[in-house]
């Protein structure tokens, strides 16, 4: 009896110490104090180029340049640097092409319009009549080509289609479009050059788009491979020397001024000589348009035409300047810059808003000049060799 009462408090007592320690065991594990069964640990990992950012929410939009910045600055310190693979070799820019140079037939519009209502009135007739001659004189003369070269073309274009028996009205512009070519063919209208450094002096009247042609021409002649100086030598005017300065700049040409109001033949002089020291290939003068009177213009430019002749410097080309929209009062400016510095060339500026583009026949007919540059614009592209052909097809 003693030993089964024994043997029952032992295993009374068995049971209470496993009840105590598994509540214990329970509790320390839902407080933390007690370590979970240990893993095995894991291997370490590798260092990678890009950090294992935590998950993060994907943006809804694009995050703003701050938060993006926020983002940055809040990488944590320490984390491995993303190194940036090395920029590939960016190519070579590629060369700017020089553009193309505008055409007569897109830019003569307003020419072609004013003479095209009269082509129009004379092909709506059966015949060549009377009318006929009477619109086509009116065509050329508001074109002002001129009365006197009007005259002479049209006396000639009816001679033509007299003796050739034409009785159709398309035939007879067929024939008047001949006889212009005719006025125009067969000139030299290439601009010259001499021994190293080439003079060209530009002249003409305020306004008509000379220190533009400068530009226009240094940047054809830059293009080109030559080494050019433009010479301010319109010291009358402040603006007009700044003007060239800008275009010197834009097309890489060296600029020689001198004081406002200064003497203009000795800044084409020094503008001979700097080029000549520096192995340059060509000055383009720039004159005054205008000075206290026209006596006082053509005297000056009589003494820089003898200065710019003068070595180091080589005068092959004098350019008149004339505005195509001033008509006949250009023929006008023509004779006179003629007698005075002995004009070798003219450069038509404007044909692109005038309705005038008779000039260049009048021009060429009646003082014997050729026409060797047209502006067609304001830029620098804008300046064509004088063609005649491409010139009367635009009008007609
Ligand atoms: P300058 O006084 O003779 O030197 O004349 P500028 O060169 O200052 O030109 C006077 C104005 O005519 C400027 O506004 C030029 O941009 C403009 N011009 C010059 N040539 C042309 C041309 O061929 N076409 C057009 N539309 N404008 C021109």
């Amino acid at each position: 009896m003693e030993i089964i009462l024994i043997v029952l408090l032992g295993v009374v007592l068995l049971a209470s110490i496993g009840f105590i320690a598994g509540g214990t065991l329970r509790r320390g594990r839902r407080r933390g104090t007690i370590a979970p069964p240990s893993r095995p640990p894991e291997a370490p990992r590798p260092t990678t180029t890009t950090a294992e950012a935590p998950p993060v929410e994907k943006p809804s939009r694009p995050p703003a340049p701050a938060e993006v910045e926020e983002q940055i600055s809040q990488e944590p310190a320490g984390a491995p640097e993303v190194e940036e693979a090395p920029a590939a070799p960016s190519p070579p820019p590629e060369p700017v092409p020089a553009p193309e140079p505008p055409k007569f037939r897109d830019r003569l519009s307003k020419a072609r319009g004013a003479m095209a209502g009269y082509f129009g009135t004379v092909l709506g007739r059966e015949t060549i009549d009377e009318e006929t001659w009477e619109d086509l004189e009116e065509a050329l003369i508001r074109a002002d080509v001129g009365i006197t070269t009007t005259t002479a073309l049209l006396d000639n274009v009816r001679e033509r289609v007299r003796s050739e028996k034409l009785t159709e009205p398309q035939q007879a512009i067929d024939a008047l479009r001949d006889e212009l070519r005719k006025r125009l063919d067969g000139r030299d209208r290439s601009l010259k050059f001499e021994d190293k450094p080439t003079v060209w002096l530009f002249v003409g009247v305020n306004g008509v788009g000379k220190t533009t042609t400068i530009g226009k021409v240094g940047q054809r002649q830059v293009n080109e491979g030559r080494k050019v100086v433009m010479a301010a030598g319109d010291t009358f005017r402040a603006a007009a020397a700044e003007q060239l300065e800008l275009w010197s700049k834009r097309v890489g040409a060296e600029l020689v001024r001198g004081a406002e109001g200064g003497d203009p033949a000795s800044v084409i002089f020094d503008a001979s000589q700097r080029a000549a020291s520096q192995g340059a290939d060509l000055v383009l003068a720039d004159t005054a348009g205008r000075l206290q009177n026209k006596v006082n213009l053509m005297e000056e430019l009589k003494k820089v035409r003898r200065v710019a002749e003068r070595p180091p410097g080589h005068l092959a080309e004098v350019l008149l300047v004339i505005d195509a929209g001033t008509g006949q009062n250009g023929l006008a400016q023509a004779k006179e810059f003629t007698e005075a510095a002995g004009v070798t060339g003219v450069v038509l500026t404007k044909m692109d808003t005038s309705a005038k583009g008779g000039i260049a026949v009048a021009v060429e007919s009646e003082l014997d000049i050729p026409v060797k540059l047209v502006g067609l614009g304001e830029t620098a592209a804008d300046l064509v060799d004088f063609d005649p052909d491409e010139y009367i097809d635009a009008l007609f």
